[in-house]
């Protein structure tokens, strides 16, 4: 597993992390993290409640007051020597994630690149947030905008990217000047508290960064102390609309500002004149990654009637020969386990029903015997738009083939849904691709190109997908607050 010369124990924590020190939770109870690959218990950590999130938020709170006045460049110089710390300590974090979270260990050090980059943008940023000398509405009036932190910020993130989605809004609150409450995910904990012992090498001064932890079961309570509690300025949610809707609601009695990137149902279209090859390669990245699991990945493959064969028969090809099921850290494997038994279900469901709708399976359609969540590479062909598994986000290895006529038939059925994260589409016609890439409702659109996401662009959904947008050189203002300063002049 782990190779020579790293201490991964180092960077395994069993207490959460506020007011730079660790503590337990008030009440003394833990939670087990597992293993997905094989179900073992890899440690436990506190399972707080919302009295320990307002002990958190409290702190936040008032090292807020102090944080907001550093210099950007202070913050600059210790986000930068975050990321260096994250690079540095790359294969001890990348060890974590494939242990809590299952992906393999190439695509756990692809993370902890990604994730530690965020914080070198946002190094980079704290010191870009310009306001505005706008010209004067009268005579005696002078305007300015200037741009301050928001406040606490609180965060919510998922599993399957345990440390990047940390990063990406802690990154920018730091820089923005705001203090952190997180909760990150109850499958995994360990990734985000290694984060908290590098911030504190770093130099992240004790109460700017709070991580607390908890079971499923006190993530209600403690989701709606962040929402409700008046001291928080800020939400900022990574997971599943349903949840995000909720939070939203729990939001509006103090109205915070809020960030959420939601669900996806990405459309991955290829047109006739597209180079198929190169789209089957597009695809095996943007469907086959952390074995289907993140809200980006291609849900609903629409391929145009003259290379639909052709596509389908090559993809089960490239399937097959490039693919491999099992322990993240064994040796050329790509697939994971997915996160929990649940999620074998669900798409061992979705599977189901499609076929006995009339989808045939390709490759795959089972799960894999034995222990672990592992589900086979599966191609369905002959799938149409009213199935589920073209309705619902699929999240696991599932690439459903659906055949189209024209384009303007692509179009209506890549935005026939509520989600409006990312899409994609291979042609080699300069106009169509101009012209779809515009008619696309996504906040994401790829255009020959699978791997879309980085910290210099824009990160966020249209329609239900979400609300604002992260990295790039808008997310930092998901923390700023403007403010319109007028002058009355003789
Ligand atoms: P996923 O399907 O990826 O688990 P969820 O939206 O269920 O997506 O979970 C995303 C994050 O939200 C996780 O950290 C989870 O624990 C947390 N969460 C789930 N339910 C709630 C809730 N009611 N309030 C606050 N956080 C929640």
């Amino acid at each position: 597993m782990a190779s020579s010369g790293m201490n991964v124990a180092a960077f395994q924590k069993d207490k959460a992390y506020v007011d730079g020190k660790w503590v337990s939770a008030k009440s003394g109870k833990t939670f087990e993290v597992t293993n997905p690959s094989n179900g073992k218990v890899l440690g436990s950590v506190p399972d707080m409640d919302r009295s320990d999130a307002q002990a958190a938020i409290e702190t936040a709170y008032r090292t807020f007051q102090a944080w907001k006045s550093t210099l950007p460049k202070e913050r600059s110089d210790i986000l930068r020597r975050w990321f260096e710390l994250c690079v540095k300590h790359k294969k001890e974090l990348a060890t974590l994630i494939t242990l809590e979270m299952g992906k393999s260990f190439p695509e756990a050090e692809g993370e902890i690149a990604y994730s530690a980059n965020f914080l070198e943008w946002y190094s980079e940023e704290t010191r870009r947030t310009y306001g505005d000398v706008t010209p004067p509405p009268a005579h005696n009036k002078r305007v300015m905008v200037i741009k301050q932190p928001i406040g606490v910020a609180a965060m919510i993130t998922p599993w399957n990217f345990p440390s990047a989605m940390l990063t990406r809004k802690i990154g920018a609150a730091l820089a923005a000047g705001c203090t952190v409450v997180a909760r990150p995910a109850e499958d995994t904990p360990l990734s985000a508290l290694a984060l908290c012992e590098l911030a504190e090498q770093a130099g992240v001064p004790p109460g700017v960064v709070n991580v607390i932890t908890s079971s499923r079961e006190n993530a209600s309570p403690i989701g709606k102390e962040l929402c409700e509690n008046p001291l928080i300025a800020k939400i900022s949610f990574t997971g599943s609309c349903a949840v995000g809707k909720l939070l939203l609601s729990q939001c509006a009695n103090t109205v915070k500002k809020t960030s959420m990137e939601l669900g996806g149902n990405a459309p991955f279209i290829v047109f006739d004149s597209a180079d198929v090859d190169k789209a089957i390669q597009g695809l095996m990245f943007a469907k086959f990654r952390v074995t289907g699991q993140t809200c980006i990945c291609a849900n609903r493959i629409l391929v145009q009637e003259g290379v639909y064969d052709k596509f389908v028969q090559a993809l089960a090809k490239v399937i097959d020969s490039q693919l491999k099921v099992g322990d993240g850290f064994e040796p050329g494997v790509t697939q994971g386990p997915l996160i929990n038994k649940r999620a074998v279900e669900k798409v061992e469901n979705l599977v189901n029903s499609s076929v006995g709708e009339g989808a045939k399976v390709v490759v795959g359609g089972s799960r894999k015997d034995g222990p672990g969540n592992f589900f086979n590479p599966t191609l369905l062909r002959d799938v149409t738009t009213e199935m589920s598994v073209a309705k619902e986000e699929i999240f696991g290895p599932v690439a459903a083939c659906i055949k189209f006529k024209t384009e303007d038939e692509a179009i209506a059925i890549a935005n026939s849904t509520s989600y409006g994260l990312a899409s994609y589409f291979y042609t080699n016609d300069i106009s169509q691709s101009y012209r779809v890439s515009e008619a696309l409702e996504f906040g994401m659109v790829g255009v020959n190109e699978a791997a879309i996401t980085s910290p210099e662009t824009t990160f966020g959904g249209w329609k239900e997908s979400g609300l604002g947008s992260e990295g790039g050189k808008y997310g930092i203002n998901e923390y700023l607050a403007f403010k319109n300063i007028c002058y009355g002049i003789q």
